[in-house]
């Protein structure tokens, strides 16, 4: 087959525009040191994007999700929903639109899928743990160059299609234990998560609270005493906390840390804050002496979210704080992500 036979079959069986198409071409060529022709190259990025160059081949007619690639107009995927997000309404040229989300995956990689008004009914048809088929969805980089499939009214969504074999398709709970490192743009409550980002902020306040030196329980200072509900009168131990933003170039959250973790992020051990507000007689003196040290710090969190009514966001509380960072580990986890898949 030459080369503009190629070229016109993935054109016409994913809608690509024609430059985008050669510049991917042109890539891996350059990719490969040149060691592949122009035809050899359009071999490659055809079966990438799932299009098949053999007529008899229809065993595969969809597109890995590892493979999408924005401006596709007429892919192919499926994949189990891991994920399902609240329907949210907005107004538009003065009247009610909707809009919704899920998450699927294929074993290749995830994505998002965006409903708009008229598939929002068959959005709500669609289960966590569903295998969903999506046929002509177009592919569509979002404001944080993330990838999107859209629905158009032209797509087709198939729920549990029976062409597909459940079991070729990971388990819901399966990718989502794959999937603990996240993006702070997906933050929503009750989620255990990893995310790696930069401290922009920490909250100049009191960094201290009584806890009973028998049972680590906080108490408070009533009348003169701190009492301990199982211990009776105690005399406490100061347990170090601190609030902060974190921000992984997605979004930002606000975490708190305690005790260790809050130590880990300071830089400074709980006997060595209460020393430094004991001599300057405040209790948000240590945040202060740390913080041009501590903004800018890039770490790793481990945390439970929560909702917090009062500021009507998503807060994280952190359970593990790392801070001397070993990138190359963490690009090795990264790039574990991203091979996931080829594994199976
Ligand atoms: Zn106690």
């Amino acid at each position: 087959m030459d080369y503009e036979t190629i070229i016109e079959r993935i054109v016409k069986s994913t809608g690509i525009d024609r430059k985008l198409l050669t510049s991917k071409i042109e890539d891996k060529i350059k990719e490969l040191d040149k060691l592949v022709s122009k035809e050899g190259a359009a071999h490659i990025i055809a079966n990438e994007l799932g299009v098949s160059l053999i007529d008899s081949d229809a065993s595969q007619d969809y597109v890995n999700i590892k493979n999408l690639v924005g401006g596709l107009r007429n892919v192919i995927v499926m994949g189990r929903v891991v994920d399902i997000y609240p329907i949210n309404s907005f107004q538009k040229e003065g009247k009610e639109s909707q809009v919704a989300a899920l998450s699927i995956s294929d074993g290749t990689g995830f994505v998002r899928i965006v409903f708009w008004e008229d598939s929002i009914p068959v959005f709500k048809n669609i289960k966590e743990g569903d295998i969903i088929k999506v046929i002509n969805a177009y592919v569509k980089e979002n404001k944080f160059g993330k990838l999107e499939l859209h629905i158009s009214y032209r797509t087709k969504v198939r729920i549990n299609p029976e062409d597909i074999d459940p079991k070729s398709i990971p388990s819901a709970s399966k990718v989502q234990r794959q999937s603990e490192r996240i993006d702070l743009i997906e933050l929503k409550r009750d989620m255990n998560i990893k995310v790696l980002g930069v401290v922009v902020n920490v909250f100049k306040k009191n960094c201290f609270f009584n806890v009973c030196p028998d049972c680590g329980k906080s108490v408070k200072l009533d009348e003169g005493i701190y009492m301990c509900k199982e211990h009776g009168r105690i005399e406490p131990n100061k347990k170090l906390f601190v609030s902060f933003v974190l921000d992984d170039g997605t979004n930002n959250v606000r975490c708190t840390s305690f005790g260790r973790d809050a130590e880990e992020l300071l830089g400074i051990s709980t006997k060595e804050a209460v020393d430094l507000a004991d001599s300057h007689e405040d209790s948000s003196y240590p945040i202060e002496h740390v913080t041009e040290r501590v903004l800018g710090k890039e770490v790793i969190v481990y945390g439970r979210t929560s909702f917090n009514d009062f500021s009507n966001t998503v807060e994280v509380i952190t359970n593990k704080l790392i801070s001397n960072i070993n990138f190359e580990n963490e690009l090795a986890v990264i790039f574990n992500e991203v091979q996931y898949g080829d594994k199976d």
